[in-house]
């Protein structure tokens, strides 16, 4: 039986792998990079320091981030996802290239329900061949689902890509 330690590395380390291969995969895309959920900021520092010519914006309620991974404030986008998804895609359209979620905590069923809520929010964000990496398993209605790349843990991280 894995213990929560092993779920803990599992998931970073599966983080990690599908990060780094939606980034190449979508690497030739203009459109921004929408990271949700900011918490500690490590997730954006990677995206940051791996993402090259693209805008990186941070969506996210309460910042708490450490220093050297908090994003400038004209990339950050404050209030409950719920809220700033719908007021984003009526801002800038169909655009991101690449979307990365890590909303969810302890809770796996609260986690479930609200991937569920916001998986219609954040489908019509991607561009055509845009993908989005999630911790949580999402319910896409045009999202093909693509199997992990090496490295990553089944069942830890998902990877979606509109085709
Ligand atoms: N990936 C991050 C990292 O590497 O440090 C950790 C993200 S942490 C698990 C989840 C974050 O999502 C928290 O900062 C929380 O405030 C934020 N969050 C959760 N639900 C949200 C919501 N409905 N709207 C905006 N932010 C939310």
């Amino acid at each position: 039986m894995s213990s929560r330690l092993d779920v803990f590395i599992d998931r970073m380390v599966s983080q990690r792998a599908c990060l780094d291969f939606a980034i190449a995969e979508t690497a030739a895309m203009a459109g921004p990079v929408f990271e949700l959920g900011l918490g500690n900021g490590r997730t954006y520092h990677h995206i940051r320091s791996r993402v090259a010519g693209r805008d990186i914006y941070v969506f996210e309620r309460a910042v708490a981030s450490h220093p050297d991974s908090t994003p400038p404030e004209d990339r950050t986008i404050h209030g409950d996802v719920t809220d700033t998804l719908p007021e984003t895609l009526a801002g800038m359209g169909p655009v991101a290239s690449l979307i990365h979620a890590d909303l969810g905590g302890h809770n796996l069923e609260k986690n479930d329900r609200f991937a569920r809520l916001i998986s219609p929010l954040v489908e019509p964000l991607l561009a055509p061949g845009g993908m989005m990496v999630s911790s949580d398993r999402m319910y896409f209605d045009g999202l093909m689902e693509l199997p992990l790349p090496a490295g990553a843990v089944e069942g830890r991280c998902f990877v979606y890509q509109k085709a």
